[in-house]
């Protein structure tokens, strides 16, 4: 990557951002493309002085994540409508000192399922009720999907089923829930605790495919328990693929160079030779 005075600069807001994946991700697709832009970290605190900042350095695109994805909806100039219903925004474009937000979470959510199952009429179990379950609930609706939802805080849970128009339930009762497919979108199984899953053994023929978004590790209990059980599965590397390739072709209008994206996620998780 040469860096010179005609660079266009991307990066990531978040705090803390010093573990995330995306700039490798990023710079690989620029790097694989010849494009003259350069994607970096930015550990932030204070959303309004940032994005002050953003349109003062000409920033041209920006990646948000916790603590900050509903925070900054306040201090944009346009919002993408799916971004608002969801209530966060994962992408910031800025074009001419404008900043408009969006939100390709839910699309890398659908991109990554739809590779193994039409998502048009699909029934959804959906375990978990913070901010990706949001994205994801909103974007499986979006798709013309049926959505249960499974969490272990009652309130949060139900909040959440309102909002999304869809029935909730203990998580202890996911056990008995049949559908098409199961996304994990609880932290359960998530390093250091990779010995634990959202649910039990027994109960995963109950599902064609099941997705966790957990990625590190990439082959958590549930999928590994998920693929003896003869259920198709979908690892937490698709999501995060499939929302930074949409983030990309926003920013760029061109085609994502997928496959380089994904080289460049793994040889990140360590999983590459
Ligand atoms: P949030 O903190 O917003 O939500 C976490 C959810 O997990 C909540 O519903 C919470 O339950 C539930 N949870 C946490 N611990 C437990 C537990 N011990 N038992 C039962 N439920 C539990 O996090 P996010 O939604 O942002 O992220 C969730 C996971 O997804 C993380 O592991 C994150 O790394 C991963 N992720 C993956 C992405 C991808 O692209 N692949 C993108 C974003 C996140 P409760 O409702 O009770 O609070």
């Amino acid at each position: 990557m040469r860096i010179n005075g005609a660079t266009e600069l991307y990066g990531i807001m978040g705090n803390p951002v010093v573990h995330s994946l995306s700039p490798a991700m990023h710079n690989g697709a620029f790097g694989a493309l010849g494009l003259n832009k350069v994607y970096l970290p930015f550990g932030v605190q204070d959303v309004a002085r940032a994005m002050t900042g953003l349109r003062a350095l000409g920033i041209k695109g920006v990646s948000v994540t916790i603590p900050h994805k509903q925070a900054v909806m306040a201090h944009l100039d346009s919002l993408d409508p799916v971004a608002e219903k969801i209530g966060a925004v994962n992408t910031l474009v800025i074009n001419n000192n404008a900043i408009h937000g969006a939100n390709t979470d839910w699309l890398g959510a659908n991109r990554a399922l739809s590779e193994k199952i039409n998502l048009q009429g699909a029934s959804v179990l959906l375990l978990g009720a913070g901010g990706s379950a949001r994205a994801i609930g909103f974007g499986l609706l979006e798709a013309g999907a049926s959505l249960t939802i499974a969490s272990r805080t009652q309130e949060k849970g139900q909040d959440l089923a309102k909002l999304l128009g869809c029935s909730w339930l203990p998580l202890a009762e996911a056990d008995n829930i049949t559908a098409d497919i199961l996304v994990n979108a609880t932290s359960l199984g998530m390093a250091p605790q990779q010995e634990l899953s959202p649910i039990a053994r027994e109960a995963l023929a109950n599902f064609q495919v099941v997705m966790d978004i957990v990625y590190a590790p990439l082959a958590t209990r549930l999928l590994q328990e998920a693929g003896q059980a003869g259920c198709q599965t979908v690892n937490g590397l698709a999501m995060l693929l499939y929302q930074g390739a949409a983030q990309f072709e926003l920013w760029t209008g061109l085609q994502a160079p997928v496959e380089v994206m994904r080289q460049s996620l793994l040889t990140s998780l360590g999983c590459n030779p």
